[in-house]
C-alpha cells in the first residue's frame, strides 16, 4: 500500500480484512468472518500442532508424531487450510494485499507464543530470485519481518537461499516434490546452538519446510520451530 492509500485509509471506514464489509476498527475481521475463520485451537499435538477433536493433556502428541518424530521441534499454524484460508493466503500472495502482513503476523504470534519464546532468530522460507523478481516480494520474508517487529526477535531474511529454481509444487506427487526440492536450499549462516523459527505461508505436504529444516540443522541449528498461516491437515494421517 502506498502512502497516499494509507492517508486515504484514515478517512475511510475500516473494513473486514477478508470480505471487505464495514467494521468498527481497522485490521480485523467482521463477526461473520470470525465465525467461519478456521482458527486452530487447543487441544492440539504438542509437536506438530494438529488439532485433537477430544480433550487430551497438553503434553499429548498425535499418532503421526508418535510413530515418526518430525525433524522440527514444534510446528504451529493460524488456520487449517480451507476455502477461507485459501482466499486470504492467495490475496496476500498474489493480490498485492501486503497490508495483510501485520494482522497475519499478529495471528501467527498468537498461534505460537511458546515457539516465539523458545527461538533465537527468525528465518523465512526463501523464494528463488527469478520468482522473487516476478512476484516482487517474498510473502514469507514479509511475514518474518512483521513477526520480528512485533515480537522483538531478530530476523535473518537472507540466511537461507534457494540455490536453484524449483517447479511449483502444487500438482506434484509426494515423491516428485521431494526430488524437486532435493538440495534446493542452502544456509550461509553458522547456526550453532541456535533455535530457529522458520516462517512459511502454507504447509501442504511439508516437503519444503522439512528440506529447509534439514538444511538449518546442517548449518548447526539446535532446533527448528515452524510457524505458518495455514496448514493442510491430511485426514488419512490420524
Ligand atoms: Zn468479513
Ligand atoms: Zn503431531
Amino acid at each position: 500500500m502506498n502512502s497516499f492509500a494509507q492517508v486515504l485509509d484514515l478517512f475511510l471506514p475500516p473494513r473486514c480484512v477478508s470480505c471487505g464489509k464495514i467494521v468498527t476498527e481497522h485490521n480485523t475481521l467482521c463477526s461473520l468472518c470470525w465465525q467461519v475463520a478456521p482458527f486452530i485451537h487447543a487441544p492440539m499435538c504438542q509437536c506438530c500442532g494438529r488439532p485433537f477433536t477430544e480433550d487430551v493433556p497438553a503434553t499429548a502428541i498425535c499418532l503421526d508424531c508418535a510413530q515418526r518424530r518430525p525433524p522440527f521441534h514444534q510446528a504451529r499454524t493460524v488456520f487449517a487450510y480451507d476455502e477461507f484460508a485459501r482466499k486470504m493466503v492467495l490475496s496476500f500472495k498474489h493480490g498485492d494485499r501486503c497490508d495483510l502482513a501485520p494482522i497475519l503476523a499478529r495471528w501467527m504470534i498468537r498461534a505460537g507464543p511458546d515457539l516465539i519464546a523458545d527461538s533465537d532468530l527468525i528465518i523465512p522460507v526463501p523464494l528463488h530470485w527469478l520468482r522473487l523478481f516476478r512476484r516482487r516480494y517474498n510473502q514469507a520474508a514479509l511475514l518474518a519481518h512483521e513477526i520480528s517487529k512485533q515480537s522483538g526477535l531478530p530476523v535473518q531474511a537472507q540466511a537461507l537461499k534457494r540455490v536453484r529454481p524449483t517447479r511449483p509444487q502444487g500438482h506434484l506427487s509426494r515423491l516428485a516434490r521431494q526430488q524437486n526440492l532435493k538440495g534446493a536450499f542452502t544456509c550461509s549462516l553458522d547456526l550453532t546452538d541456535k533455535t530457529v523459527l522458520l516462517i512459511d505461508d502454507v504447509l501442504t505436504t511439508g516437503t519444503t519446510v522439512l528440506n529447509c529444516t534439514r538444511e538449518l540443522h546442517r548449518a548447526g541449528a539446535k532446533a527448528v520451530n515452524i510457524l505458518t498461516i495455514a496448514r493442510v491437515f491430511h485426514p488419512h494421517s490420524q
